[in-house]
């Protein structure tokens, strides 16, 4: 059910003893906006445990309070015990792994995803904010811990801005995301060790993503472009984080996608676009996001099943899209 801001920030105050989650494959606002409603929370007195079923990348080791967060053991999950509120953050229920089903208490979910249908108990869904940790900053101010003196929190939210938002350069970038960044960096945060941090990578992994960018395939007119990589590929390469990044400015393109097998049957897709809506796409393949960025997966398909249903998706979706600002510059 939907709620407002102020309910959220009520089922907030009232609890005590809280358990925040975020999605699978956790980003820098899935993480971020974790850490800093667990700072802000624990500032005001709370119990607090962040829990996320999957690995989290080194990278993010630069957040404050990295080294709290919990995985379920993968072969035998203990039950999350004595909460009274379980915190959903930047997705739905439905991506939070095995959390949700390990930890019983009462829900609160807070997002920014305009394919969220605001299933849980309690939802506050605002499509209009670039980043979830855009909403979290709203209801720390309401919670009434203020950004100065909270530099840690600081850090976990402006992460969370900073990389829904491509650094602020994304269309998803606002008046309200800017202003709300500027008084994060009034707290302390320097945005040059969040942007340093996050972009290193080992030598091994730079290689990586140059093979898996020799794959590359244009298709329908030079309209799309795509990096298709399946378990056997995959196998061959250490790391293929950001690939979508570098196949999308491709000129001319309105969509870019990644597709890899990370086991076999086990299949990720991520996709970009210039305006076409591929949440929309993503959503026929029972995932979603947002209009320009989304993505979805495939379980127990064979990967060029996948690929085939994935391409006629898109190249339907193509033949009705007109591009309101073609991108080709030459
Ligand atoms: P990614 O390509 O993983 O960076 O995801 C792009 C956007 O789509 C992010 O906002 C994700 O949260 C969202 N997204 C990715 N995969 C899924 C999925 N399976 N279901 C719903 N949303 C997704
Ligand atoms: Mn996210
Ligand atoms: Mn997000």
């Amino acid at each position: 059910m939907k709620i407002s801001l102020s309910e959220a920030v009520t089922a907030l105050r009232q609890a005590q003893h809280v358990v925040i989650t975020a999605h699978i494959n956790p980003d820098g606002d899935a993480i971020g906006s974790s850490l800093g409603l667990m700072h802000a929370l624990t500032s005001l007195g709370k119990e607090c445990r962040v829990y996320i079923d999957d690995d989290l990348r080194e990278i993010f080791r630069v957040l404050p309070g990295f080294d709290v967060i919990q995985r379920p053991d993968k072969e035998q999950p203990a039950p999350i015990e004595g909460a009274d509120l379980l915190v959903v953050l930047d997705t739905t229920l439905d991506r939070t792994g095995r959390i949700h089903k390990l930890c019983t208490a009462p829900v609160l979910n807070i997002d920014h995803h305009v394919t969220n249908d605001a299933q849980a108990e309690r939802a506050y869904v605002d499509g209009s904010r670039a980043a979830c940790a855009e909403i979290v900053c709203e209801i720390v101010r309401e919670l009434g811990v203020p950004f100065a003196g909270h530099k840690e929190l600081a850090m976990c939210l402006y992460t969370g801005l900073a990389t829904d938002t491509g650094f602020f350069s994304f269309s998803n970038t606002t008046a309200h995301t800017m202003h709300t960044a500027a008084d994060l960096l009034a707290a302390g945060v320097q945005p040059n060790v969040i942007s340093e941090a996050l972009e290193k990578r080992p030598f091994d992994d730079v290689q990586s993503l140059a093979k898996a960018l020799n794959r590359i395939e244009l298709w329908h007119d030079g309209r799309a472009a795509g990096v298709f990589l399946d378990c056997t590929q995959m196998a061959e390469l250490t790391h293929t984080e950001g690939l979508i990044d570098m196949v999308r400015v491709i000129d001319g393109t309105d969509v870019a996608v990644v597709m890899k097998e990370k086991e076999a049957g086990k299949i990720r897709v991520s996709m970009r676009s210039t305006g076409l809506d591929v949440a929309a796409i993503c959503k026929q393949f029972g995932g979603g996001g947002h209009v320009r960025a989304a993505g979805c997966g495939f379980k127990d398909v064979p990967f060029a099943e996948a690929r085939q249903r994935l391409l006629a998706a898109l190249d339907t979706a193509l033949d009705s899209y007109q591009p309101t600002n073609p991108t080709k510059t030459a």
